[in-house]
C-alpha cells in the first residue's frame, strides 16, 4: 500500500478524510491479533493469567494506562512491546518534527505546505519503531523537556495572536505525536510538569512562558510507577490520575518454574566463541531461589523489591566463574557448580536495599546467607528422604576435603573418591554413568554444599576461622536459627568440608 501512495492526492483517494487516532489503531490491530490467535507480548513470561488480560482490556477500552510494580517486573518491556500493535508504517508530512498526518496537519508549517502544494504534496512513511518515545521521569525534568520551549523574543515580535502559529522547539511529548509516549516512574515528575501533561491531554492547550500554545496531539500515554510512590498522597495530581484509565499491577514470578523460564530467556549463557556450556538444573534452581529468598527476607526492603535481573545477572556470573575455571584448567566444557554462586556476589549485593537489620549484617553477609539457604532449600527438595548418613559419617570420623571453586574437575572427582556414598548421592541429581568429570564434579559440589547448608557437615577456609567450627555448638541465634556466622570464602580460596 505504502509503495502506491506517494502523494497527498493518492492518500485522499485511498482513505478519504479518514484520520484514525493512535489508540483506535492499536485497538484495531489488537482485535485482529486476538481473532487470529496471534501471540501477544512475546517474551513476557508468567503474566498470561494476570497482567496480560488487564492490558488487553485497557487497550480495547482505548485507555491511557499505568503499570504499577516493583523493579524488575518487565514493566518497561511491556510498554515497548506495544510497538508491535502499531501499524507497520503510517503516512506523514515529510520532515515534520511532530509527524503530522498529511490529512490533518497540526503545525503551521505543514498546513502551509498542504495549502500550497495540495494533492501534489509528497507523502513520507514513518515506521512503527519510530513512534515510541520513552522518558525516565526525574524531578529535574522541565516543561521544556516534556512539552517544548519558545523563544520569548520571537514570541513578543509575533504579537499577541501567537498560539499555534508560533515557532516552537518541541519537547518529547509533541515528538511522540501519533505514537506512544511512555513515562517511567511517573511520581518522580514534578507536579507542574504533571499539570502540563494533563492540560495537553485534556484541552490540547498548554502555557509556555506565559504564552498559550495549542497542540491537539494524538498520543497514547502509558506510565510506570512503584505502587507505594503512586498511591502516596500528593505524588500524582488528581486530574492526571483521573485521566489514566487503567491501573495494572505487575508482580514477580509466582513460581520457581516461571522464574527459571524468564532467566533462561534473558541470561547470556551460551558463550559465543567459547567452550560448550552445560548448566545443571540444580544450579539454575539455586540461582532462582536466591531471588525468592531475598524477596521473603525481612532484612531486605520490600518496597523497592528484588528485581528479576538479580537471578539473570547472577547466572551470567556463575557461568563466567565456571568458564574461567575450565579455561585455566584446560577443561573441555563449562559446567557451573553451586560454589560458583558465591563468586556471583557482585551481581547480588547491588540488587536489593537493606532494612536496618540487614545493614547491621552487611550486604555481603546477607547475600551469603541467602545463597546458603537457597542451596539448603533446593537440596532438601531434591534429597528429601534420601539417606546421607554414610557420607556424613565419613566426615564425622575425621575426614576432610580441601576444595575450592578453582579445583579442576578431575581433582574434585579423585579427591572425593574415597568418600563412601558420595558418588551415589551425586548421581541422585541425574548424573549419568560415564558422565564427563566436570559434570560429576559439579554434582559432588552440590551434595557437599547441600550437606553444609543442612549443617550436617561444616566448612571452613584455609586461613583462619577454623576454630569457630571446632568450638562446641553455640546456642542458636535468637532470630536466625538457621544461619551460623558464614565463613568468608573469597573465590579461589580453599575450603575444607569436615
Ligand atoms: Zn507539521
Amino acid at each position: 500500500m505504502a509503495a502506491l501512495i506517494q502523494t497527498l492526492g493518492d492518500l485522499r483517494r485511498q482513505s478519504g478524510t479518514n484520520v484514525r487516532p493512535v489508540k483506535q489503531e492499536i485497538r484495531d490491530n489488537l482485535v485482529r491479533k486476538l481473532q487470529a490467535g496471534d501471540p501477544l507480548f512475546p517474551g513476557i513470561i508468567g503474566y498470561d493469567d494476570t497482567v496480560v488480560p488487564q492490558l488487553i482490556n485497557a487497550i480495547l477500552s482505548r485507555h491511557n494506562f499505568i503499570l504499577l510494580g516493583l523493579r524488575g517486573q518487565a514493566k518497561s518491556r511491556i510498554l515497548r512491546g506495544l510497538v508491535d500493535l502499531l501499524d507497520e508504517q503510517v503516512p506523514v508530512v515529510p520532515g515534520c518534527e511532530i509527524h503530522d498526518h498529511p490529512l490533518a496537519p497540526l503545525c503551521a508549517g505543514c498546513r502551509a505546505r498542504v495549502a500550497a502544494e495540495g494533492d501534489a504534496l509528497p507523502i513520507g512513511w514513518l515506521p512503527r519503531e519510530e513512534r515510541f518515545v520513552e522518558k525516565l521521569a526525574t524531578p529535574d525534568v522541565t516543561i521544556a523537556d516534556m512539552v517544548g520551549d519558545i523563544d520569548p523574543i520571537k514570541a513578543a515580535q509575533a504579537g499577541l495572536n501567537l498560539s499555534d502559529e508560533l515557532t516552537m522547539h518541541y519537547g518529547l511529548l509533541p515528538r511522540a505525536n501519533r505514537g506512544i509516549f511512555a513515562v517511567n516512574e511517573l511520581p518522580d515528575l514534578a507536579g507542574k510538569i504533571q499539570v502540563g501533561l494533563f492540560n495537553i491531554l485534556q484541552e490540547g492547550d498548554v502555557q509556555i512562558k506565559g504564552y498559550p500554545i495549542r497542540l491537539r496531539l494524538d498520543v497514547m500515554l502509558v506510565f510506570t510507577a512503584n505502587p507505594e510512590d503512586y498511591t502516596a498522597r500528593g505524588k500524582i495530581i488528581t486530574p492526571l490520575k483521573d485521566r489514566i484509565g487503567s491501573e495494572i499491577r505487575t508482580h514477580y514470578p509466582a513460581t520457581r518454574h516461571t522464574a527459571l523460564a524468564i532467566t533462561r530467556q534473558e541470561a547470556w549463557t551460551d558463550r559465543t566463541g567459547g567452550l560448550k556450556v552445560s548448566i545443571p538444573d540444580y544450579v539454575r534452581e539455586v540461582v532462582e531461589e536466591v531471588a525468592f529468598q531475598a524477596r521473603a527476607d525481612r532484612k531486605i526492603d520490600k518496597r523497592s523489591g528484588v528485581s528479576q535481573r538479580l537471578p539473570i545477572s547472577t547466572l551470567e556470573l556463575v557461568v563466567s566463574n565456571a568458564e574461567r575455571r575450565a579455561l585455566q584448567n584446560g577443561e573441555g566444557m563449562v559446567v557451573p557448580r553451586v560454589t560458583d554462586v558465591f563468586a556471583a556476589l557482585p551481581s547480588i549485593t547491588g540488587k536489593f536495599e537493606l532494612e536496618y537489620e540487614g545493614e547491621l549484617r552487611g550486604a555481603e553477609q546477607v547475600a551469603r546467607d541467602l545463597i546458603r539457604s537457597a542451596v539448603g532449600s533446593v537440596f532438601t527438595g531434591m534429597f528429601e528422604g534420601t539417606d546421607t548418613r554414610t557420607v556424613v559419617e565419613w566426615f564425622d570420623l575425621g575426614g576432610s576435603l580441601p576444595l575450592s571453586d578453582g579445583t579442576p574437575a578431575a581433582e574434585v572427582v579423585s579427591l572425593t573418591g574415597g568418600v563412601q556414598g558420595l558418588r551415589e548421592l551425586a548421581e541422585h541429581v541425574g548424573v549419568p554413568p560415564g558422565a564427563p568429570a566436570p559434570v560429576v564434579a559439579s554434582a559432588i559440589d552440590f551434595v557437599l554444599e547441600g550437606l553444609y547448608a543442612q549443617k550436617k557437615i561444616s566448612r571452613s577456609e584455609e586461613r583462619g576461622y577454623a576454630a569457630n567450627e571446632a568450638a562446641p555448638r553455640r546456642p542458636a541465634r535468637r532470630e536466625e536459627p538457621t544461619l551460623d556466622e558464614e565463613i568468608r570464602m573469597p573465590t579461589g580460596k580453599k575450603k575444607y568440608y569436615n
